[in-house]
């Protein structure tokens, strides 16, 4: 029997999927189009709008305050201030629009080749005796500005923000997280991030809110594009006041706008198109859930096992007649002649 004809496709069920294979990839360049989370307009705050477009917090914002309040500040808008080609020291590229490295995205092989261990023994109906066990996965980089690989820099990112968050407890009672958008006043669109970034958190202080995760977007999107427009997301714990208050005093629009679906999906869709620089991270804690206020243990990196013998998986190399398995295959068996093992060092689930 030739080579060929010994490989097969496993009929393997959705949970053995890459991960990277069950999502939808989004088009990089346009807000709308990143999934079905978004915000709507908002209680208990005195912003109004966003009336349901989705990623609506990502659109032009809508403030209706009393006729007391100064119009330039209220303003807040590009057409007064410019934006596109600024010199404005917060204005990053965001999410996935930098340039990719030369294998991203390419696959790989991952395998087992303990046919003897096999024998006998059936994966999903299919007789396993003598054969490997193969998965492919695709190279990342896990880089936030790299056009392939910002999806799979964001799952990382969520999971460890959903985590951190779901070990915040106040006084035994398991809390709601919130989503709550910062947007930065007029005045300050020349300060660094980090200024920013301290402003940001006083304003949370001021309406109550006790802590959580903050990522930063520099950029806001209308009809004909991306401008500056910098504000934060928050997904974190409290119960919101003084949202008027702390605008009167600061200029810093405090809104209120609710999770929508899951806190991982919401998590998720900030993360895909937020402002990047080398220089700061994306995702920064404050508060009660701030690094030295919560600490949460490491979670150690999972090993990818074989299904059949359950030995760990290591990198492999074609060394059969013709062309390798197809990459798009994300399981599948073969016989072992055809593979020789690469790397010594273990594969993991991400
Ligand atoms: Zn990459
Ligand atoms: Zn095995």
């Amino acid at each position: 029997m030739s080579s060929q004809l010994s490989q097969g496709i496993l009929p393997i069920s959705q949970s053995t999927l890459l991960k990277h294979q069950k999502r939808v990839r989004f088009i990089a360049s346009n807000c709308d189009n990143r999934g079905g989370v978004g915000c709507e307009g908002s209680s208990q705050s005195i912003v109004q709008g966003g009336e349901g477009v989705r990623g609506g917090e990502c659109t032009d914002e809508k403030i209706d305050v009393d006729d007391s309040v100064g119009k330039e500040d209220l303003e807040f808008q590009r057409g007064v201030f410019g934006s596109r080609g600024n010199g404005f020291l917060a204005d990053f590229p965001i999410t996935g629009s930098g340039e990719a490295y030369g294998d991203c995205g390419d696959y790989f092989t991952v395998g087992c080749l303990n046919g003897e261990a096999h024998n006998g023994s059936n994966l999903d109906g299919v007789d396993m005796t003598s054969n490997g066990y193969f998965e492919h996965h695709r190279k990342t980089c896990h880089r936030a500005l790299c056009p392939i690989c910002w999806e799979s820099w964001a799952n990382r990112e969520k999971d460890k923000a959903s985590r951190r968050l779901s070990r915040f407890v106040l006084k035994g009672r398991d809390l709601k997280p919130i989503h709550l958008t910062v947007s930065v006043p007029r005045r300050l669109y020349g300060a660094t991030l980090s200024e920013l970034r301290k402003q940001a958190y006083l304003s949370l202080k001021s309406v109550h809110c006790l802590g959580g995760m903050v990522i930063y977007h520099s950029k806001r999107k209308d009809k004909v594009g991306w401008y500056f427009s910098p504000h934060f997301h928050i997904i974190g714990y409290g119960w919101i006041v003084d949202v008027r208050k702390n605008y009167f005093a600061s200029g810093f629009i405090v809104k209120n706008i609710g999770i929508r679906k899951t806190v991982e999906g919401t998590i998720w869709y900030q993360l895909s198109h937020c402002g990047i620089s080398s220089h700061h991270h994306t995702v920064t804690w404050f508060g009660a859930l701030s690094y030295n206020k919560l600490k949460v243990p490491k979670e150690l990196r999972k090993k990818r096992f074989c299904p059949i013998c359950k030995e760990p998986l290591f990198r492999m190399m074609y060394v059969g007649r013709g062309d390798p398995p197809a990459g798009d295959l994300p399981s599948f068996f073969d016989s072992c002649d055809n593979w020789i093992q690469t790397r010594r060092d273990f594969c993991y689930d991400d």
